[in-house]
C-alpha cells in the first residue's frame, strides 16, 4: 500500500455527513487567527473539521484522519478517561479508517503523532477554562 498525495478531504469526509474547511495561508482564517492554525486542525462537534497549515504533507494527511477519528469513534469515554485516551483513540480510529482510502502513516510522522500525544499527558492538571462548553476544541 503506497500513499497517492493529498486526498480529497471533503469527498472522503462527505461519506460521514462531515463538512470540511481547509486554512491557506493568507486566506481569512488565516488573517484573524494565524499562527493558531500552524500544525493544528480542530473539529467541531462531529461534523466539521478544520484542517490547518502544516509543514509537512503527511502530517496533514495523518491530521485529517484523526479529526475524522474524533467525529466517528463509537466509544463514548464516559467515567474516568483522560483526555489522553480520547487523543489516542481519535488516532486509531481515523487511521484505522484511513485504510479505506489508500492511506498508511508515514514512517517519518510517527514523531509528529506522538508529539501531538504527549501535549496531553498531564491535561487535566492545566485544563483549559471553559473548554467543556466550546464547541471548537483544538485536537
Ligand atoms: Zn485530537
Amino acid at each position: 500500500m503506497s500513499n497517492l498525495g493529498r486526498p480529497d478531504y471533503q469527498q472522503i469526509a462527505s461519506n460521514y455527513g462531515i463538512t470540511v474547511h481547509k486554512v491557506e495561508v493568507g486566506d481569512e482564517t488565516w488573517n484573524e487567527s494565524g499562527s493558531v492554525h500552524l500544525n493544528r486542525s480542530f473539529c467541531g462537534g462531529i461534523d466539521e473539521i478544520v484542517i490547518g497549515v502544516y509543514e509537512d504533507i503527511d502530517w496533514e494527511i495523518a491530521s485529517f484522519f484523526h479529526e475524522l477519528g474524533h467525529c466517528i469513534t463509537t466509544n463514548t469515554f464516559e467515567g474516568d478517561y483522560l483526555k489522553f485516551h480520547i487523543e489516542l483513540d481519535a488516532w486509531m480510529v481515523g487511521l484505522q479508517e484511513a485504510y479505506k482510502y489508500g492511506y498508511v502513516i508515514q514512517p517519518s510522522t510517527l514523531k509528529f503523532m506522538i508529539e501531538c500525544l504527549e501535549s496531553y499527558i498531564g491535561w487535566e492538571e492545566r485544563e483549559v477554562r471553559g473548554y467543556k462548553n466550546e464547541k471548537w476544541r483544538l485536537h
